[in-house]
């Protein structure tokens, strides 16, 4: 577990004074991690701060000699793979440099000019070169919400309980918040049983609300990962949007899960807020009610139990093209948490290495669709327009559109609406930091 240290500290303020502005995602307690571009050129490795990014590549000679490899990198690899107390390291170094109280870079006009670019004139990439992308199911609300649908008798499988679900999604679609989806086209199920599928474009697309996780160092082929040192093994947190074509997947899924329903994107947030950052807002794990089982002993400890969580508080809103016409401002769908997970993401990546699969620096987790108890913070459209209840899952699919501002109304997606998902943490004691934004608008399917 990362400590708590002055990097944290409320009193602490920055010389670029949007950081220290209430309500801004990236005040100096934060110091997330970017990869960007501007119109002209390629940057690099960049740290959000207030509204501005900080050019790393650019400040290098400000580094320890050992520390400058990791921040002049093409990618984030090198930082990720770091040693746990060299990106401690490099954190205390981009704090100090950007702390009101050091003058070496803000009273270097020329230097800070060029390292300083406001974030208005950015475009970002994927941070790293992501090989692996696995998703987990981590929400109980949520499987039991969804499982309810198919099998209203049945909604819980018997394994859920001792084992962290997740299927192998794809890297390859992985692409940056702001890119637009399109629609995907594929088989639906026969309209009756015993009937020939067909082919066309999805008509039941949906978001699914996500916080991803990348690994740091990794292990070996054959090597595990133990749960008492799984929390130095990740990296950082981001916002993902796991695009789901929920026609596609009904007639899929069954017998090996999800495949091309999932495949075709997944959205993820620009910024990585480090394990570093989040210290101060790790939370005990979900409470299991007294007749569920406990972890088995690979998946259980003490720390995990106290801090394995993570306070994060989420976001979903949605604006459609009228409603962008009309100037209306997005319309919020859901609000949830992180920390009430039924897995933590120290045991979703010790059990992702338990068989001796070797995770490796930038391997992308996510976590599945985050849900909570209450109506309003179902993660997924699937969940929203969804009449059932948690408590009393017989009453099947009914489905109620939700209403919009406009007018209009959704059960799923339609071509042209944007979906803005958000994160932030915040307690008492500390800065508030934030997430930035995981945002993506669909494009009508292919003719
Ligand atoms: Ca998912």
């Amino acid at each position: 577990m990362r400590p708590i240290d002055h990097t944290h500290s409320v009193d602490l303020k920055s010389w670029v004074e949007s950081a220290n502005e209430e309500g801004s995602d990236f005040p100096i307690q934060n110091l997330p991690y970017c990869l960007f571009h501007t119109e002209s050129e390629f940057h690099g490795i960049g740290v959000g701060i207030g509204d501005h990014v900080l050019d790393l590549s650019c400040c290098k000679a400000l580094f320890a000699e050992e520390l400058q490899e990791y921040i002049d990198g093409h990618n984030l690899a090198g930082l990720m793979e770091a040693p746990v107390a060299d990106r401690l390291a490099v954190r205390h170094r981009i704090s100090e440099l950007l702390s009101l109280a050091c003058d070496e870079l803000q009273g270097n006009e020329g230097l800070r000019d060029s390292a300083l670019i406001p974030q208005s004139s950015v475009s970002y990439v994927v941070p790293t070169d992501i090989r692996d992308y696995t998703d987990f199911y981590a929400s109980v609300f949520h499987a039991t919400n969804v499982g309810s649908m198919f099998r209203p008798n049945n909604p819980l499988l018997p394994n859920y309980k001792h084992i962290p679900i997740g299927y192998h999604g794809r890297a390859s679609s992985i692409v940056m918040s702001g890119q637009e989806v399109r629609r995907p086209i594929g088989q639906l199920a026969p309209a009756e049983e015993g009937g020939s599928p067909t082919r066309g474009a999805c008509k039941l697309l949906d978001y699914e609300m996500e916080v991803g996780f990348f690994v740091g160092t990794g292990n070996a082929l054959g090597e595990t990962i133990s749960i008492a040192d799984a929390e130095d093994h990740l990296f950082g947190m981001c916002l993902v949007n796991d695009w789901s074509a929920r026609d596609l997947q009904k007639w899929e899924y069954q017998p090996l899960g999800p495949f091309l329903a999932k495949s075709f994107a997944t959205t993820i947030s620009p910024w990585i807020v480090t394990m570093e950052a989040l210290a101060p807002f790790r939370c005990p794990v979900f409470e299991r009610p007294e007749t569920d089982p406990q972890p088995l002993d690979y998946l259980s400890h003490q720390q995990n139990q106290s801090q394995g969580g993570v306070d994060i508080r989420l976001e979903v809103a949605l604006t459609t093209a009228q409603m962008r016409n009309e100037n209306q401002a997005p319309h919020v769908l859901s609000r949830g948490n992180f920390r009430d997970m039924y897995w933590t993401v120290a045991q979703m990546l010790t059990h992702h290495s338990s068989n001796g699969c070797n995770l490796q620096a930038g391997d992308l987790m996510a976590s599945g669709t985050v849900s909570n108890r209450e109506r309003s913070s179902r993660g997924c459209l699937l969940e929203l327009t969804w009449d059932g209840e948690l408590d009393n899952p017989v009453p099947g699919t009914q489905r109620t559109p939700i209403p919009l501002p406009s007018g209009e109304e959704r059960k799923f997606l339609a071509d042209g609406d944007e979906v803005i998902m958000s994160g932030y943490c915040e307690k008492d004691g500390f800065r508030r930091i934030g997430f930035g934004q995981c945002r993506g608008t669909i494009l009508a399917a292919a003719k």
